[in-house]
């Protein structure tokens, strides 16, 4: 049960992110200079026409989880997928698509990959902040409410699905992104490896970056683009979510996004045969 004031304040930030959508559309809508990056190689990325659909995880009636000081994870998501979003068309990548679902799961888990397989995307990134489950949270109090807290697991963590239509290409750009996310200093979560996460204990398919499997993932196993779900980071982490929650956190986090966005671009435009002794290089 909550008090008055407490729905009052929660009734607040509900209004706030709505505001936050609507200028979300607002901007969407927005014509935006071209970058110019059209140099016709072939072996580079051909980014005016590669299509990244940046997809907002969960909905602003379905948040998501809570962040230790009682956020809701949607309104990370919006504005680490906006910035991302941004940061991909400053670079040139003019097609980006940011996705932003009202219709709430399991129906909105299908017209999200709807939606990205009629705009022909060549990449789907789902964008998430992590939380942990219910019996590993520790109580606190924090603006006068009753919190919950896990300080235990920070970092951020990848997920693709086997039952995507290109699983390989998923794990490469999970992998990319990983390193990425690596080489600016983030470090990603090992506990999902635990076997105290239960069922939603997950195999390491890439050790040095951080991508795990999760085939169910319906966004994930039902999109016919290579996919990757980014945990961006733990909001129920008292530190980290103080860290997430700031412009530096959410650039470091795009400019990752932008660099392997990059690269599998490129690795995508090669000829086939290149790919491949590219591929047997290794
Ligand atoms: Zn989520």
């Amino acid at each position: 049960m909550i008090g008055v004031g407490q729905a009052a304040k929660r009734l607040g930030v509900i209004l706030v992110f709505a505001l936050v959508v609507v200028a979300a559309a607002n901007l969407r809508a927005e014509q935006r200079p071209a970058a110019a990056h059209n140099t016709v190689s072939p072996d580079s990325c051909p980014r005016s026409t590669f299509r990244v659909v940046v997809d907002v995880g969960h909905t602003l009636d379905v948040p998501g989880a809570l962040s230790a000081r009682g956020v809701p994870e949607y309104a990370f998501n919006l504005q680490l997928a906006r910035d991302a979003a941004q940061a991909l068309r400053d670079a040139g990548f003019e097609q980006t698509a940011l996705l932003i679902t009202g219709t709430a799961p399991r129906r909105g888990l299908v017209e999200r990959a709807v939606r990205a397989n009629n705009m022909r995307a060549n990449l789907f990134i789902a964008i998430h902040h992590d939380s942990v489950p219910d019996n590993l949270k520790q109580d606190w109090g924090y603006a006068g409410l009753k919190n919950q807290f896990n300080d235990d697991y920070p970092g951020y963590a990848l997920f693709i699905s086997n039952d995507n239509a290109d699983p390989a290409a998923s794990l490469q750009f999970g992998s990319a992104l990983g390193h990425e996310l690596e080489s600016r200093g983030l470090r990603y979560t090992p506990h999902y490896t635990l076997a105290l996460m239960g069922h939603r204990r997950r195999i390491l398919v890439d050790a040095k970056n951080g991508v795990y499997r999760y085939d169910q993932l319906i966004v994930l196993r039902q999109t016919k683009m290579p996919a990757v779900l980014l945990e961006a980071g733990s909001i129920v982490n008292r530190q980290e979510e103080l860290e997430l929650g700031t412009v530096e956190r959410r650039s470091l986090t795009s400019a990752a996004i932008v660099a392997a966005v990059e690269q599998f671009c490129a690795a995508r435009s090669r000829p086939a045969s290149t790919r491949a002794a590219a591929a047997s290089a290794h």
